[in-house]
C-alpha cells in the first residue's frame, strides 16, 4: 500500500508541519493509516501523529474525522478525558500524495494487545469492571453530549492510557535515546548535514534496541509490566472516529466490524446509539473470557450474515418475529413466521450457562455478568439500556476478584464443546 494514493513512507527523525513534530517510531497502522510517535518541539511532548493514506476516499475520511474530533475536543468537560484529544492537523505532501495528518494525544496499547498478551484468558473481573466503565464513560459522552455514535467499537480502537513515560525511558519504548529530546528550539533549521547524521544514528540505535527485544523493528512489544496486567492502571480512551456519525445523519448503510456488529444492522432495519451497546458488550465478553462473543462463518448453504444471526438466537433466544422482519433484509433471512430460511436446527446455550460450562466461571459471577450483558444485548434496540443507565448496574458494585482469580488459573482449561458446528444445512 506504499504507492500512489496509499500510505506515507516515514523514516525515523522524518519531520512533519515545519519541523514541528518529528517521527520516533511505528505505534500502530489501520485500513486508512499508519500512526507514528512523535516528538512535538513547540510543547516539548510526544503525540500520536495519524497519517492518512492520499487517495482522495482516504482525505474524505479524514476530514470527517477531523471534523468529530474537533467537535468533541471543543469544550472538553471531564468526560472527554476517556476519548482520545485531536491536537492539531496538518497536510503532509510526499511521494505518493497529499496525506492529511492528525496529531492526536500519545496513548498506549489497544485492548486486543492486552487481551493477547493475556494469552486470551480473559482478565480478572475487577480490571474487566475498570475498563468497561471508561468506555462506559465515552460513549454516554459521545451519545448524550454529542449525539455521535461511534459504529465501530472493537478491542483494536480502545487503547489504554500509556504508562510509559518515552522521555522517561526511551528503551522500553523502544525510541533512539539521541532523539528522545531534540536539544534546543527545533524551529530552528538542523543544518542538513547534522540532521543525516542524526538519522543514521538514530536508525542504528532503535535497530540495537529492538535487537535485544527480539521484536520486529521494535514495534508495540507490549513490555514486561504491561504483561502482569495487575500492574498496569486500565483507564482506557476510545480512539478512531473515522467512522463515527451524528445519529441525525448516518451515512453509511454497512457499519461495524463484523463480530461487534448489532443484529439491526444485519437486517438493515435502521440504527442508532444502541448499536454501540451491542458492540460494548461483545468487547466486554471478551475481555472476561478471552474469546470473540460472535465469530460467524459462511457454511454450505448458509451466509455469514444468516450464521451470524443463529449464532446470536443460539446464545440469546429466538428474535422477536417483529424485529425480525423489520429489515430491508429481512426477507432474505427469514421467513414469513420468523424463522431462519436455511438455518433450521439451533442449538440453544444461554450465556449464563455458557460462562459456567465453557468458561467455569463460578455459578455468582456468571448471573452477575450475564445480567448485565444481557439487556445489552437485547434484539430490540430501543430496549438496551443507554451508557448513562449501565453505568448504573449493580454489576460495577459486585467485588468477585477472588473468584475470579480462582477462575483463572492457568490449571483451568477452557472446555470447547463447539458451538458453532451445530448447522445443519435444509434442502429448498
Ligand atoms: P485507522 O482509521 O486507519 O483504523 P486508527 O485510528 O484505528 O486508524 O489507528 C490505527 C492504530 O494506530 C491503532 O489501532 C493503534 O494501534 C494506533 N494508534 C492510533 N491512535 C493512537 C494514539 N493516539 N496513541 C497511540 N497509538 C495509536
Ligand atoms: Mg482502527
Amino acid at each position: 500500500s506504499y504507492r500512489k494514493g496509499g500510505y506515507h513512507a516515514v523514516r525515523i527523525a522524518d519531520q512533519f508541519a515545519g519541523g514541528r513534530y518529528i517521527a520516533q517510531r511505528k505505534l500502530g497502522w489501520g485500513q486508512f493509516s499508519t500512526v507514528w510517535l512523535a516528538y512535538d518541539t513547540t510543547t516539548s511532548a510526544y503525540v500520536a501523529l495519524k497519517i492518512q493514506k492520499s487517495a482522495a476516499q482516504f482525505v474524505q475520511a479524514a476530514l470527517h474525522e477531523i471534523d468529530v474530533l474537533s467537535s468533541i475536543a471543543d469544550d472538553a468537560p471531564s468526560n472527554s478525558k476517556f476519548v482520545v484529544q485531536l491536537i492539531d492537523h496538518f497536510k503532509h505532501t510526499g511521494p505518493n500524495g497529499q496525506h492529511l495528518c492528525m496529531v492526536l494525544e500519545f496513548l498506549g496499547d489497544s485492548l486486543l494487545r492486552l487481551i493477547r498478551h493475556n494469552r486470551y484468558k480473559g482478565l480478572p473481573m475487577n480490571k474487566v469492571r475498570e475498563i468497561c466503565k471508561c468506555i462506559l464513560i465515552g460513549l454516554d459522552y459521545l451519545h448524550r453530549e454529542h449525539g455521535i455514535i461511534h459504529t465501530d467499537l472493537k478491542p483494536e480502537n480502545v487503547l489504554l492510557v500509556s504508562t510509559i513515560d518515552p522521555a522517561k525511558d526511551p528503551v522500553r519504548s523502544g525510541l533512539s535515546p539521541i532523539l528522545e529530546r531534540p536539544e534546543g528550539n527545533t524551529n530552528v533549521a538542523v543544518s542538513s548535514l547534522i540532521e543525516k547524521k542524526l538519522k543514521r544514528r538514530a536508525r542504528r540505535a532503535v535497530a540495537k534496541i529492538s535487537g535485544q527485544r527480539g521484536s520486529m523493528g521494535g514495534i508495540g512489544d507490549v513490555s514486561k509490566s504491561e504483561r502482569n496486567i495487575d500492574g498496569i492502571d486500565v483507564r482506557c480512551k476510545v480512539v478512531d472516529f473515522g467512522n463515527a456519525c451524528w445519529a441525525d445523519k448516518p451515512f453509511a448503510e454497512e457499519i461495524q466490524t463484523r463480530q461487534y456488529r448489532a443484529p439491526e444492522v444485519i437486517l438493515q432495519a435502521g440504527y442508532s446509539f444502541s448499536v454501540d451497546m451491542w458492540s460494548f458488550a461483545c468487547i466486554a465478553f471478551e475481555l472476561a473470557t478471552g474469546d470473540m462473543l460472535f465469530t460467524p462463518k459462511v457454511g454450505q448453504g448458509f451466509s455469514e450474515d444468516e450464521d451470524h444471526l443463529a449464532l446470536m438466537m443460539e446464545l440469546l433466544g429466538k428474535i422477536p418475529r417483529k424485529v425480525a422482519t423489520a429489515g430491508a433484509k429481512s426477507k432474505d433471512f427469514f421467513d414469513r413466521h420468523g424463522d431462519l430460511r436455511r438455518i433450521r436446527r439451533l442449538k440453544f446455550w444461554p450465556l449464563n450457562k455458557l460462562l459456567i460450562d465453557r468458561y467455569k466461571f463460578s455459578e455468582s459471577v456468571a448471573h452477575e455478568f450475564s445480567e448485565f450483558l444481557l439487556p445489552l444485548l437485547d434484539f430490540a434496540p430501543e430496549k438496551r439500556p443507554t451508557a448513562q443507565k449501565c453505568l448504573e448496574h449493580p454489576w460495577f458494585m459486585a467485588k468477585e476478584c477472588i473468584t475470579n482469580e480462582m477462575r483463572n488459573d492457568s490449571s483451568v482449561e477452557k472446555v470447547d464443546v463447539g458451538i458453532s458446528n451445530l448447522k445443519i444445512k435444509v434442502g429448498k
